[in-house]
């Protein structure tokens, strides 16, 4: 199997400015190709430190991945010094140089003479096309070894390693990797864990536990010589998580529950309003988020206040009174008041305190009633996330009300 070492190069690195990223991109790449990692350097924009770290890097590996410092810029020395230490020549290429150019014209902004150290290319070596900046990457190979050089920034760099090196780096490929999230909200991490112990279990395909805010889901991630294998090894597993904890399943491989939500409806023909107080129009935004909810989405009315909750919703006085604006009892007053003030199919609702403190006494931030109204139907769901966290609150709670259009929706389907 062949062993890579990723060598992310720039002082701001080590200055703690940025971020490692590119490594992080690189390295979960590479795992899906079976190319194994061995290690991630980090060096200065310092020719000589540069120079060794290659020579020890390609010491002890087959393929060197360098990124960062291909700039116009005299502190970025990444292709002169690791083509040279890695044997390649450099030459002017007359075409990169015109790619350049075009570049510039194209955003209309004038070029400095020396972007056209980017013109420079291995002898050699092969190209790789930066569809994002000015500076191309490049692959050498050379004695069964290998040197990739990419740019720094990661919109540049992702896509050039997409497109450009993992082709240059087939012949090292051991393996495919396909993964797949089955996403479920409703179910702790633990007891989703506890449902498919013995799945977690299992090598190939592995499925692992992970969480998300207000969210369980499991990778299966499938490892085979192609990807349709690897894709059969993982197929059955899912059915098996679904036939298992489907009842909280929303997804697989879905972009959050309001692209699910929404894709329910419409595949339905079925429409849904919201009232929400604690989530003051999160459960709406992240709906309309979704392109073309406006076919199955009326209105999201923010009803923040006990007054408003009364008089545009229909929520009666003696309910906030006697059971607080954070109750079951409210909550499903909202659901009901505004289905019947849009006219949808459905009626949503959050109630809760969001933290950091809860407005009445003896009742925790993170409280949150959820239900939904329906013909014929009512759910009212409590949750207690024990996080005084705004943010988190909110947008778990917006999820569980949205949780509540797939349960009404899988009963109605079973009936
Ligand atoms: P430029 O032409 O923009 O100078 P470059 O290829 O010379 O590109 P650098 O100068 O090293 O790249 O970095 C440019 C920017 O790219 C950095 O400021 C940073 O935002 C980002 N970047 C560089 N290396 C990394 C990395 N390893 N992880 C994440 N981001 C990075
Ligand atoms: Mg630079």
């Amino acid at each position: 199997m062949a062993v890579c070492e990723i060598l992310s190069v720039g002082t701001e690195i080590l200055l703690g400015d940025i971020l490692n990223t590119n490594s992080r991109f690189l390295s979960r790449k590479l795992a899906e190709m079976g190319i194994t990692v061995h290690r991630h350097t980090s060096v200065g924009d310092n020719p000589e430190r540069l120079a060794q770290a290659v020579r020890e890097a390609f010491s002890r590996s087959d393929i060197v991945i360098a990124t960062g410092g291909l700039g116009p810029t005299p502190d970025d020395i990444t292709r002169e010094v690791c083509c040279r230490e890695f044997g390649f020549e450099l030459e002017f290429s007359s075409e990169q140089a015109d790619k350049i150019k075009s570049y510039f014209e194209r955003k209309g902004i004038a070029m400095a003479e020396n972007n056209l150290r980017q013109a420079y290319i291995p002898k050699g070596g092969t190209v790789f096309e930066n569809r994002n900046g000015t500076a191309p990457g490049m692959g050498m190979k050379k004695n069964g070894k290998c040197l990739v050089i990419l740019p720094g920034p990661p919109y540049e760099m992702a896509p050039m390693f997409t497109q450009c090196a993992v082709p240059f780096l087939e012949e090292y490929r051991a393996c495919t990797i396909v993964s797949h999230e089955v996403r479920t909200i409703g179910i702790g991490e633990s007891s989703l864990a506890a449902l498919t112990a013995d799945l977690l279990e299992m090598e190939n395909p592995t499925v692992a536990p992970y969480c998300k805010p207000g969210e369980a889901l499991l990778r299966v991630s499938a490892r085979a010589r192609d990807a349709e294998t690897a894709e059969e090894l993982a197929k059955p597993v899912i059915d098996e998580i679904i036939n298992r904890a489907g009842e909280y399943v929303y997804g697989v491989d879905a972009n959050g529950i309001e692209e699910s939500v929404v894709a329910a409806l419409k595949e339905r023909g079925l429409t849904l309003a919201a009232a929400e107080s604690c989530t003051a129009g999160y459960i709406a935004k992240r709906i309309t988020d979704i392109p073309g909810a406006s076919a199955v989405f009326h209105c999201g009315m923010v009803t923040y206040s006990n007054d408003i909750k009364i008089k545009t919703l229909g929520v009666k006085k003696e309910t906030i009174d006697n059971y607080g604006a954070v109750s079951e009892e409210t909550a499903r007053e909202m659901a009901a008041g505004v289905r019947r003030v849009s006219g949808a199919d459905m009626g949503i609702s959050v109630t809760g305190f969001a933290g950091p403190d809860a407005d009445e006494p003896g009742k925790a931030p993170g409280l949150i009633f959820t239900a939904l109204d329906a013909e014929n139907f009512l759910i009212c769901e409590k949750l207690e996330t024990g996080r005084t966290d705004r943010e988190y609150n909110r947008y778990v709670a917006a999820s569980r009300a949205l949780s509540l259009v797939l349960k009404y929706l899988k009963r109605q389907d079973v009936q």
